[in-house]
C-alpha cells in the first residue's frame, strides 16, 4: 500500500500506530539533529521527522530530498513536543523509519503556497502546479459541493438532468458563434451552443416538464475582463409554471445553497423592477449591500440660468454621507473619473454640507444659498455630506452615476466581506434599441415572452413592452437570468419580424422550434445561472478564474497547452477549408495515437 491515511487525518488518537503516508514535500528544514519535512496532499500537511542519531544514514538521504519530490514514508505517530495550533495534524508528526521516492522533481517556476511568488501567466502555464495550493483546491472543492448540492435540489423537485448537444447549428443572434468544420459535410459547421435555450424548450414541448443540466457554454465575444469563452451554466426549464412559480423554485436552490455551502439561512429575496433599479441605482443589477439610492432634481435645479442643468435631460444625484470634507484633489479625482470615456459624463457637479453648517458648491453662481439649502433637504442631507450630482441624456447619466455610486462605495469602504444581498430584477423590457445599427435588439433572446398586457403595443411601441424577465443579482453581480418563453408560432414570427428577421430567415434559422410550436408546445420557462460566477460569489472572490480548474486567459488562450493553434495544411485540406491569410507552418504530420 503506498498509503495508510492522508496527510490530513491523523491526530492524538493516532498515536502510536504505524502508518504510511504518500505525497508531495512542501518544505524541508534541517534542525541540528532532526531534520523535518511537511508532507501534502490533498487532504492537508503532515511533518515527517528524521533523527540523525538513531538513523543517520536515512536521515541523510532525506536531506537531499528536494522541494514537490513525491515520496512514500512510514513510521509511527508521536506527540509533537512542539504542536501547531494552526494545522489540522499539527499535534502530531510521523517518526520515519523507511521511505521511498516515487518520483522527483524540478524546482517548481514559482513556489506552492498560499502566498505565491509566481505571476498569473507563470501560473497559468504550469496550472498542475497551481491548483497543488491550498486556496485553488478550496476553490475547487466549493465549486464540486455546489454541483453536488444543485443536483441534490433539483432532483428533490423533479427536475431531470438531460444532455443536449455539444454540435449545433449556428444563429445570428446573441453573442459570435464558435464554430467547428464538418469534414464529411465540406463547406459546411457546426456551432457550439450559446446556451441550450432551444433544446431545453423542446423538452418542454416533448413533456419533460422539468429539465436541468450544468452544462458548458460557449461565446466567440471580445473578452471583457473576467470573461471565459467556454463557462458553465446550471440551465433550467420548467413546464406549466409561471413566473412567480420559478422565481419560488429557484430562489430556494440559491437559499439551499448559501446554507449547504455557507450555513447562511437567508431572508427572502426583495424584489425590483428594471425600471426602478434603472432610476434608484443607474443599474440593472444593483449592489444592494450599501443605500447611496439616486435623487432626481429636475424640477428643482433647472430655470436658474446654469445651461448645463437647463439642457439636460435628466439630473440627478446621490448623496455620500460623512464626506463634506473631502480635499479639492479628492473631488477632481471624482471629476476625472466620472470624464473616463467609460464613464462617460460631462463633469461633476458637488455640494458640500459641511460640519459646522456651511454650504459650499461648485455652482454657488447660479444658485443661492436657499436653493442649495431645497436641494440639500431633498437628498436628506445632514451637516457632513457631499452632494454628487451629474446631468445629461437619461440613460447615459444613470448609468454613469450607477457607476460612480460604486466607485463612492469602495472610497468610502461600504462593502462588507462575508455579506450577501440577493435580489430579483423583474420586468425587464423586451426590446433594446440600438442607435448604430436602428433596429431592436432581444433584451434577453427572442423567445422570451411579452407581458400579456403589453402585447397590444408589441407593433405600435416596441420600446415600451416589458418581458416575463427576471435576473438573479448577488451582490451587484448578475449570478442567473431567465424568463417566461413564446409558445405560440404566430407570436414568434411576429417577435422575429419585430427583430428584423425575414419570414425566409426565421424559418431557416428557427424553424423547427416553430413546426415544435405546432404539436402541442406547453406554457414554458426556465432560467440559467452563471456556475463560475455564482461559485465565485459564494467563495467570496473576484475572479472566476480562480473557480476554473483549467482557465483560459484574458486573450482567450489556454497557455499551458498552448491554444488555439494552428493547424496542419492536410488537416485544413481535409475539411475544405482555404485560409485568406498565410498559413503559420505547422511541422510535420499529426502524429496519431491510435491506428483508425
Ligand atoms: N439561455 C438563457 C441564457 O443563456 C437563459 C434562459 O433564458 O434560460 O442567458
Amino acid at each position: 500500500m503506498l498509503r495508510t491515511h492522508t496527510c490530513g487525518e491523523l491526530n492524538m488518537a493516532h498515536v502510536g500506530l504505524e502508518v504510511t503516508l504518500s505525497g508531495w514535500i512542501q518544505r524541508s528544514r534541517d534542525m541540528g539533529g532532526l531534520t523535518f519535512i511537511d508532507l501534502r496532499d490533498r487532504y492537508g500537511i503532515t511533518q515527517l521527522v528524521f533523527n540523525l542519531e538513531s538513523n543517520s544514514i536515512l536521515c541523510m538521504e532525506a536531506r537531499k530530498l528536494g522541494r514537490e519530490y513525491v515520496i512514500s514514508a512510514n513510521g509511527k505517530v508521536a506527540e509533537r513536543s512542539n504542536k501547531n495550533p494552526k494545522m489540522k495534524t499539527g499535534d502530531v508528526e510521523i517518526l520515519v523509519d523507511h521511505f521511498t521516492v516515487l518520483n522527483v522533481s524540478k524546482t517548481p517556476p514559482f513556489t506552492i503556497e498560499e502566498n505565491t511568488d509566481g505571476g498569473e501567466e507563470l501560473r497559468m502555464k504550469y496550472r498542475y502546479l497551481d491548483l497543488r495550493r491550498n486556496i485553488n483546491r478550496k476553490n475547487l472543492e466549493l465549486r464540486h459541493r455546489m454541483g453536488i448540492e444543485t443536483r441534490n435540489y433539483l432532483n428533490n423537485k423533479q427536475f431531470l438532468e438531460i444532455e443536449t448537444p455539444y454540435l449545433i447549428k449556428s444563429t445570428p443572434e446573441g453573442a459570435r458563434d464558435f464554430v467547428v468544420p464538418s469534414r464529411m459535410n465540406t463547406g459546411q459547421f457546426y456551432a457550439l451552443p450559446q446556451s441550450p435555450q432551444t433544446f431545453k424548450q423542446l423538452l418542454m414541448v416533448a413533456g419533460y416538464d422539468r429539465y436541468f443540466q450544468i452544462v458548458r457554454c460557449f461565446r466567440d465575444e471580445d473578452l471583457r475582463a473576467d470573461r471565459q469563452p467556454e463557462f458553465t451554466q446550471i440551465d433550467c426549464e420548467m413546464a406549466f409554471v409561471t413566473q412567480e412559480d420559478i422565481l419560488h423554485t429557484f430562489e430556494g436552490l440559491a437559499k439551499h445553497l448559501f446554507k449547504t455551502i455557507l450555513n447562511i439561512e437567508m431572508d427572502d429575496f426583495p424584489r425590483i423592477s428594471y425600471d426602478q433599479a434603472m432610476k434608484q441605482y443607474g443599474s440593472d443589477k444593483p449592489d444592494i449591500r450599501f443605500g447611496m439610492t439616486f435623487t432626481e432634481l429636475n424640477d428643482l435645479v433647472k430655470g436658474k440660468n446654469f445651461q448645463v442643468f437647463d439642457h439636460a435631460e435628466l439630473i440627478v444625484g446621490i448623496n455620500a454621507t460623512g464626506c463634506s470634507e473631502y480635499s479639492r484633489k479628492q473631488l477632481d479625482e471624482l471629476t476625472d473619473f466620472v470624464k473616463r470615456p467609460q464613464v462617460g459624463a460631462a463633469g461633476l457637479v458637488y455640494i458640500r454640507y459641511g460640519a459646522d453648517g456651511t454650504v459650499k458648491s461648485s455652482v454657488d453662481k447660479f444658485y443661492s444659498h436657499d436653493d442649495l439649502k431645497i436641494i440639500l433637504e431633498a437628498f436628506n442631507a445632514q451637516p457632513g455630506d457631499l452632494i454628487l450630482i451629474l446631468a445629461g441624456k437619461e440613460e447615459k447619466t444613470r448609468n454613469a452615476l450607477g457607476t460612480l455610486r460604486l466607485e463612492m462605495a469602495k472610497r468610502m469602504e461600504l462593502i462588507q466581506p462575508g455579506i450577501f444581498k440577493p435580489l430579483w430584477v423583474v420586468d425587464f423590457p423586451l426590446l433594446e434599441w440600438d442607435e448604430e445599427t436602428r433596429r431592436f435588439y432581444a433584451k434577453h433572446h427572442p423567445f422570451t415572452s411579452p407581458k400579456q398586457e403589453d402585447i397590444p403595443i408589441l407593433e405600435t411601441n416596441p420600446g415600451r413592452v416589458r418581458a416575463n424577465a427576471y435576473d438573479l443579482v448577488i451582490n451587484g453581480t448578475e449570478i442567473g437570468g431567465g424568463s417566461i418563453r413564446i409558445h405560440n408560432k404566430e407570436l414568434q414570427q411576429k417577435m422575429f419580424k419585430i427583430l428584423g428577421f425575414t419570414d425566409e430567415e426565421a424559418s431557416n434559422q428557427f424553424g423547427f422550434l416553430m413546426n415544435a410550436f405546432e404539436y402541442g408546445a406547453p406554457p414554458h420557462g426556465g432560467i440559467a445561472f452563471g456556475f463560475d460566477r455564482w461559485s465565485t460569489i459564494l467563495g467570496g472572490c473576484d475572479s472566476i478564474r480562480d473557480f476554473i480548474a483549467f482557465p483560459k486567459n484574458n486573450s482567450g488562450r489556454d497557455v499551458m497547452i498552448d491554444s488555439p493553434s494552428a493547424i496542419s495544411e492536410a488537416q485544413l485540406k481535409e475539411l475544405g477549408i482555404k485560409l485568406a491569410l498565410p498559413v503559420p507552418l505547422v511541422k510535420a504530420q499529426k502524429v496519431r495515437f491510435q491506428k483508425e
